[in-house]
């Protein structure tokens, strides 16, 4: 299921990030800034548990997070969503899994996995800026549901139609949150208008 997330500050941050101009630090920040805005909503169906409390006047019954939240930026760009993510969430555990798409035939290959235990009862959600062909979010996916991940997010920061069609024909039980929905890919699998290769404009490559 898509959740198009519309608040005038992610459209006005993501629009910094599209333009060429903007430079590989501020590039950076605005995506730190994107990711946390994004947690905010990506956040807000979290299950709560009641909880007994002692403030410094009376004990009071009140609620706090049920589940483990565990983020899993899928390498390299998603390293620039943690940062964002964990400034709101700072319990929560960190995985790895490092992904390429192979040039020519467009297809993910994974080179890296390292994922906390305990999958199965976390909110693990999987950061990726660009949801393109849908090939490696999904296949990162799949690697988490290998490893027992039942509730799983993919935080996104632009997608196409074509790979959030495919992230919902292979894995329905997913959500997925987009703070910007565009047109199509190019013929290099480049989403346009887009704002061209996430990981280069971050790290500056
Ligand atoms: N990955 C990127 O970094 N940019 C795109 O446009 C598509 C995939």
């Amino acid at each position: 299921m898509l959740i198009l997330l519309k608040h005038p500050l992610l459209t006005h941050k993501l629009t910094q990030l599209r333009r060429r101009e903007t430079c590989t630090k501020d590039f950076r920040e605005t995506l730190d800034e994107i990711a946390g805005l994004m947690a905010y909503e990506v956040t807000n169906d979290l299950p709560l548990k009641t909880v007994t409390v002692d403030t410094p006047l009376a004990r009071f019954q009140t609620r706090e997070l049920a589940m483990d939240i565990v983020l899993v930026p899928v390498l390299r760009a998603g390293l620039g969503m943690v940062d964002g993510i964990t400034k709101l969430i700072p319990s929560e555990r960190v995985g790895h899994i490092g992904m390429y798409r192979d040039h020519k035939t467009l297809e993910p290959l994974t080179y890296y996995t390292k994922l906390p235990d305990n999958l199965q009862n976390a909110i693990v959600m999987v950061l990726d800026p660009m949801l393109a062909t849908g090939g490696s979010s999904g296949a990162a996916i799949q690697v988490l549901k290998d490893h027992g991940a039942k509730t799983i997010k993919l935080v996104c920061v632009v997608g196409v139609p074509e790979g959030v069609r495919k992230i919902e024909h292979d894995h329905p039980d997913v959500q997925i949150y987009l703070a910007g929905l565009d047109e199509r890919l190019n013929e290099n699998g480049y989403i346009l208008p887009g704002l061209g290769d996430a990981g280069d404009r971050l790290f500056g490559t």
